[in-house]
């Protein structure tokens, strides 16, 4: 009777085992998209970006960032596109000097489900002046942008592996906007955006998340503004599922407004919202470079995006 008790309980305790290891292996930990982003591998293409230098357009630095990127992206996604276009601005040269620009939006498709088009974007150029530099000789100089430019791009392209490993239910167009930081004035910025804006043909999204300034190691993102303004259900949404999502960084409160890449997408339509941490000193200035971004500040983002991905809002 012993003996059979502990044949029994044997038993049981196998039928335990097995069960557990059932419902292990139907969330594995290789098909959890939130695990496979690896922060450390973002990080690393925040530093390769800032390798290349300063990278504002017309330069070589452009050109090879432009190039990485791209095939970057060619690894996790079959439809890559360049989406090229000029602008003639002024140089920040005394006096200046009239020039024409030559940049490319980098565009990459995901998932297959077309009923409903999720747009992820980050700007890739970077700012050809530290005019916000303490030191006023410095400030014609181009500045690393660190945080401002490649912490964004870096989420979306570890986020881009992980789409290519577990395919989403929603289709994702992650762009990389050109010419965000060119000029001094509204008007010789955001021309990457606003290109795409008006050339979004068959990328035309239901709604958008933007990065910006998403890798400072203090890092601190209250809700902006003229996000909120434009779309507040969706807006209020994504603060509240950070909240769900234990993020501490994101602060259910009304920051500033922060005319960036999302206001040209608001004004066609677009319900587009800008994650960005605006609160950081080294903004435009030679100090903004990587020993000031850290792979948390990353991940916290990137856990974020993926959710919305894989869970919708
Ligand atoms: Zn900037």
């Amino acid at each position: 009777m012993k003996i059979i008790r502990i044949a029994f309980l044997f038993l049981f305790l196998y039928c335990g085992l097995l069960n557990i290891a059932c419902i292990e292996s139907s969330t594995s930990p290789s098909e959890d998209p939130l695990i496979l982003f690896d922060s450390n591998r973002a990080f690393d293409i925040l530093k390769k970006q800032c390798e290349f230098g300063p990278r504002p357009p017309n330069t070589d630095a452009h050109r090879k960032t432009r190039d990485y990127l791209f095939s970057e992206l060619k690894k996790y996604s079959d439809t890559v596109t360049l989406q090229p276009y000029t602008s003639d601005v002024d140089t920040n040269s005394i006096p200046p000097e009239r020039i024409t620009l030559h940049m490319n939006n980098i565009i990459a498709e995901f998932g297959n489900d077309h009923s409903d088009t999720l747009l992820l974007a980050a700007h890739w150029d970077t700012r050809p002046c530290a005019d916000k530099d303490p030191n006023p000789e410095k400030q014609r100089e181009p500045i690393m942008g660190a945080n401002d430019g490649a912490s964004g791009v870096a989420v979306l392209v570890e986020v881009a592996r992980v789409l290519k490993e577990v395919p989403p239910p929603r289709r994702v167009i992650i762009v990389l906007f050109d010419g965000e930081d060119y000029g001094k004035t509204g008007d010789q910025m955001f021309l990457g955006s606003r290109y795409f804006a008006k050339n979004m043909g068959k990328w035309k999204p239901d709604y958008g998340i933007l990065l910006d300034m998403i890798g400072d190691k203090d890092l601190q993102i209250p809700i902006e503004l003229f996000s909120w303004n434009a779309n507040r259900e969706y807006t209020d949404a994504i603060w509240r599922r950070a909240q769900k999502l234990g993020l501490a960084p994101f602060q259910h409160k009304l920051g500033d407004a922060i005319m960036d890449d999302h206001v040209p997408l608001i004004k066609a339509g677009i319900p587009m919202v800008n994650i960005i941490d605006f609160d950081y000193p080294y903004w435009h200035t030679l100090e903004d470079t990587v020993d000031k971004c850290s792979p948390k500040s990353l991940e916290v983002v990137a856990k974020l995006v993926i959710n919305i991905i894989y869970e919708g809002l």
